[in-house]
């Protein structure tokens, strides 16, 4: 039986990607994005992949959503990659803090991960075993964080990361491993033209990661080059 994944933020960047790999793998793919009429990638993979279901998910919209109105197969999900992200305004600096802005910035990238993991785990979606991967950042890490500024990435990610820890402890005894992600400096519409890597480096490197994850690194957080970052 090929295995399922589903993944949020599929219509670009890294998380398009991710589609694109998984399906070459012949995995089931369910892959939400907030507007699947506008996802002409994921319309065209679907011409020629009947292992494609793409669901219309906005993440700062779940308390409105019913998880039956995605669609998702019944075939139970081998793995979750919450992907989708929001930087929010650039060049924000201690001066300019926007509460509505910050909100909406945590409310995609840490808060959203969290209650979608719960619904699924709720709706019996997930399987045994089943791998729960977030793409988090290393601009999260406090270790890294030398120049200051980015309050709203930042903290959201630093959240997630303590989300996807607490998640690895509560989740063992259902054989559910988790993994909080860099994926890098990627060239996409957030990691601009300057990145350093492609999205394929990136996506095939995680992959990786998440394959050869062992339960003793549940709950750590990896670079796509299967690095331990500090937190
Ligand atoms: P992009 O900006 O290219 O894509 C972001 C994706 O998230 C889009 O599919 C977007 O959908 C989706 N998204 C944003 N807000 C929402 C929402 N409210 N509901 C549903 N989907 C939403 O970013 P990347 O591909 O570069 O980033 C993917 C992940 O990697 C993110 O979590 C990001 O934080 C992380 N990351 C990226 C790095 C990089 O260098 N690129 C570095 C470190 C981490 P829509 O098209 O509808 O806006």
């Amino acid at each position: 039986m090929h295995k399922h994944l589903f993944i949020t933020g599929a219509n670009r960047g890294i998380g398009h990607c991710f589609v694109k790999e998984y399906l070459s793998s012949g995995w089931q793919v369910t892959a939400c994005c907030r507007d699947p009429s506008k996802a002409t990638q994921l319309l065209e993979f679907q011409q020629t992949n009947t292992q494609l279901v793409i669901a219309k998910l906005d993440l700062e919209q779940l308390e409105q959503t019913n998880l039956n109105s995605l669609k998702i197969p019944k075939q139970k999900i081998d793995l979750v990659i919450h992907n989708a992200g929001y930087y929010g305004p650039k060049g924000v600096n201690f001066a300019e803090i926007n509460l509505h802005e910050w909100r909406k910035v945590l409310e995609v990238n840490t808060i959203a991960p969290l209650a979608l993991t719960h619904q699924l785990f709720q709706a019996a979606h997930l399987s045994n075993p089943c791998t729960i991967a977030f793409v988090s950042s290393k601009v999260g890490s406090m270790a890294d964080n030398r120049s200051g500024g980015g309050y709203y990435y930042r903290s959201s990610k630093a959240a997630l990361n303590s989300i996807v820890k607490s998640l690895a402890i509560d989740l063992v005894s259902h054989n559910i491993k988790t993994v909080a992600l860099h994926p890098g400096w990627v060239k996409t519409d957030m990691g601009g033209p300057n990145a350093l890597i492609d999205p394929e480096t990136s996506v095939i490197g995680m992959q990786q990661v998440i394959s050869s994850l062992t339960e003793q690194q549940s709950g750590s957080f990896i670079d796509y080059q299967g690095k331990t970052i500090p937190w």
